[in-house]
């Protein structure tokens, strides 16, 4: 169910350039009841008004009176640019959670291919089923452009290290190679379908046995689904959430 409460920043991290993490505390002890994969309505000041943007829940913990947000700084953006001069302490108002983006059946299977800031409600989600200690095979592969950019290397590293049964790539599309690094083995280079694809092929794994969650811009969450569709993937085993 949908309700109003505030929230005050507690923490924010700068997590490259373009990217910040921000952890809320609710106020007045309101428990925020959501599941992994929704999102909030945040109340943006703009003159004498409030303007909806909606931010999905980057974080599952079972407290309920924190949460965190995965925010891109959108040149000009009003909503991202309010998160990023936001100080400790500050309070926002939010509405939610709202959203069907959610985890579907508890013994099936699951790969989630994310882009950018779309990893925002997939990480509640891993996390979610990581807490569950989930007993089926689940994989993440991760779209971002370059590797300077990267974080949440060791975060996933500690999830995988929790639930043997999770295992993640991070898909570099911009970059030409892959230098000798320590990390390598989560590393690979291309489109997120693409490696989708190398993996499932030398792990011998069949499509259909997964369901299968995207989250990232319109365009390249649009993309992806017919990609799947192309595989032969059943419909029904198709779940999004479009930024
Ligand atoms: C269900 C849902 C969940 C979402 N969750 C997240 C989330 O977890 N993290 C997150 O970062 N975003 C998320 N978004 C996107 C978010 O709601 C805003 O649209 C985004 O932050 C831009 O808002 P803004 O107010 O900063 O920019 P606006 O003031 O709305 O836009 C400013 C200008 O930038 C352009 N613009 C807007 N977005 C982009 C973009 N991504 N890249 C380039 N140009 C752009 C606009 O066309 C406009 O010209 C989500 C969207 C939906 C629908």
């Amino acid at each position: 169910m949908i309700k109003n409460f505030s929230a005050v920043l507690k923490n924010k991290i700068f997590l490259n350039e373009k990217i910040i993490y921000l952890n809320f505390q609710t106020t007045n002890d309101f428990k925020l009841e959501y599941q992994a994969g929704q999102y909030l309505i945040a109340k943006i000041p703009k003159d004498n008004q409030k303007l909806n943007r909606l931010y999905s829940i980057a974080s599952y913990n079972n407290d309920k009176t924190s949460f965190d947000l995965l925010i891109e700084i959108v040149d000009n953006g009003l909503g991202s640019n309010y998160f990023k001069n936001l100080n400790i302490g500050e309070k926002t108002e939010f509405a939610g959670p709202a959203g069907i983006f959610t985890l579907k059946n508890q013994k099936t299977a699951k790969v989630f291919l994310a882009t950018g800031t779309g990893l925002a409600p997939i990480k509640a989600m891993i996390e979610k089923l990581i807490f569950d200690k989930f007993s089926c095979p689940f994989y993440l592969f991760w779209g971002i452009k370059y590797k300077k950019s990267l974080y949440f290397l060791n975060e996933f590293k500690n999830l995988k290290n929790k639930n043997k049964n999770f295992d993640f790539k991070i898909c570099f599309s911009q970059e030409k190679e892959i230098k000798n690094d320590e990390n390598k083995n989560f590393f690979d280079l291309g489109r997120v379908n693409k490696c989708l694809v190398d993996y499932f092929k030398n792990k011998d794994l069949i499509y259909n046995d997964f369901e299968y969650y995207i989250c990232g811009s319109r365009e390249i969450t649009d993309s992806l689904k017919n990609f799947l569709i192309s595989l032969n993937i059943n419909k029904n085993q198709i779940f999004f959430e479009k930024f």
